[in-house]
């Protein structure tokens, strides 16, 4: 059933037709196995190159050598924090605290080995501070990972000044970007704000790719230590490749390059949303409103309100919007990231979001906007 109104784009989107009917051959006639001969003879390992090459002109790179396809973000992160630790002794890990569970755990996954981790809290507008790493920083850092995007409120984290602090402080240690949330929706350039950044985590179903593959960017001069042992991508990511998928991540990786100017318009709507909304339910507080944001997302809270029952009922009428921290499924515990904020308990469990694509129409967000002031007012 498709949603009447769908603005949850931060936690997945819809995959585009032009994506779908890249993926359709390998999933129907072009079965054989990639690695085979006879696979080799038709051409199935093609899209794998495919993805990569598209995915290094997305980061402003022509060198598609240098990135690895996984299965999503999740996988990513996790690698990017193995390749860092592994082999080495104990050591300090720096991240902060409003990174993606996914991020979050493989960093705990060291702590309890006995390695340092220390967590960055953002400031009040949900913006990591830069400085604030200064005091972290040791010569034994070997990793410090950083969001571009947040995934709950949408803010741009400062991630140049982030990485020229790192560079400048603790040159041996691996600078990684989680820049899950930011493809598609602001420019990303391998010259310019990731310029820096020795590992970069992407996911294909946040910019109307398939779902389960993703990639990981390892810059030039690191060897990627396996997480998945075997012989494919040169023996550093084994695993059969999903061709399907790395054809569809191809198309979404080419679409998110030409369609990045339509998320002028993408914004447009986002503030028009924000600005109704405010007028027509006056304690609503906007999240990352003063901070630099992703064109598409909103975050607010309207105190008082039950954000995980509000949005139940909103999906039963088909229109899809988001609790607190969506990437935690079933989770009834205040967003992670908020409370990192200094929302407090409460607050943060009245948050919503509401994250647009380039597909969002005025009528999706009208509808959405008139169905949560209706609601909020019964329940608040
Ligand atoms: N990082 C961020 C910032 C995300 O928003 C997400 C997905 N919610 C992930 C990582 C994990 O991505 P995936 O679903 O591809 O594992």
């Amino acid at each position: 059933m498709r949603p009447r109104a769908y603005l949850d784009n931060n936690a997945t989107g819809r995959i585009s037709p032009e994506v779908l009917a890249a993926m359709m051959p390998y999933l129907t006639d072009n079965y054989v196995n990639a690695s085979s001969a006879a696979g080799e003879l038709a051409g199935a390992g093609m899209p794998v190159q495919q993805a990569k090459a598209a995915l290094a002109q997305l980061l402003g790179s022509h060198d598609a050598q240098r990135i690895f396809l996984t299965s999503g973000a999740s996988e990513s992160n996790s690698w990017a924090v193995h390749i860092a630790t592994h082999g080495q002794a104990n050591g300090r890990l720096v991240s902060t605290a409003i990174e993606h569970p996914s991020s979050l755990a493989a960093l705990e996954a060291k702590r309890m080995e006995g390695w340092s981790v220390d967590l960055v809290r953002p400031q009040a507008s949900g913006r990591i501070n830069p400085t604030d790493f200064a005091q972290l920083l040791s010569r034994d850092t070997a990793l410090v990972s950083v969001m571009l995007a947040n995934n709950e409120t949408g803010v741009i984290q400062p991630i140049e000044e982030i990485a020229a602090l790192v560079r400048a402080t603790v040159p041996a240690a691996l600078f990684h970007v989680d820049a899950t949330q930011a493809v598609g929706r602001i420019a990303l350039s391998l010259e310019g704000n990731l310029g820096d950044a020795d590992l970069i985590s992407v996911s294909a179903h946040k910019f109307h790719g398939p779902k389960g593959c993703g990639a990981l960017f390892v810059a030039d001069g690191i060897t990627p230590y396996p997480l998945i042992h075997g012989s494919q991508q040169n023996g550093l990511r084994g695993g059969t490749p999903d061709v399907a998928s790395a054809a569809g991540l191809a198309a979404a990786a080419r679409l998110a390059a030409e369609r990045l100017p339509l998320m002028a318009k993408v914004q447009l709507l986002r503030d028009q949303f924000e600005v109704k909304l405010a007028s027509q339910l006056r304690d609503v507080h906007i999240l990352g409103a003063n901070a630099p944001r992703l064109p598409n997302t909103s975050c607010f809270v309207y105190p008082g309100v039950d954000a995980d029952h509000l949005v139940e009922m909103l999906a039963g009428e088909g229109i899809v919007i988001a609790a607190g921290a969506a990437c935690t499924s079933g989770a009834s515990a205040p967003s992670h990231v908020l409370r990192a904020m200094g929302v407090d308990h409460s607050d943060a469990r009245s948050a919503l979001r509401v994250s647009l694509s380039a597909d969002t129409t005025v009528e999706e967000l009208d509808l959405a906007l008139e169905r949560i002031v209706e609601r909020v007012v019964a329940l608040a």
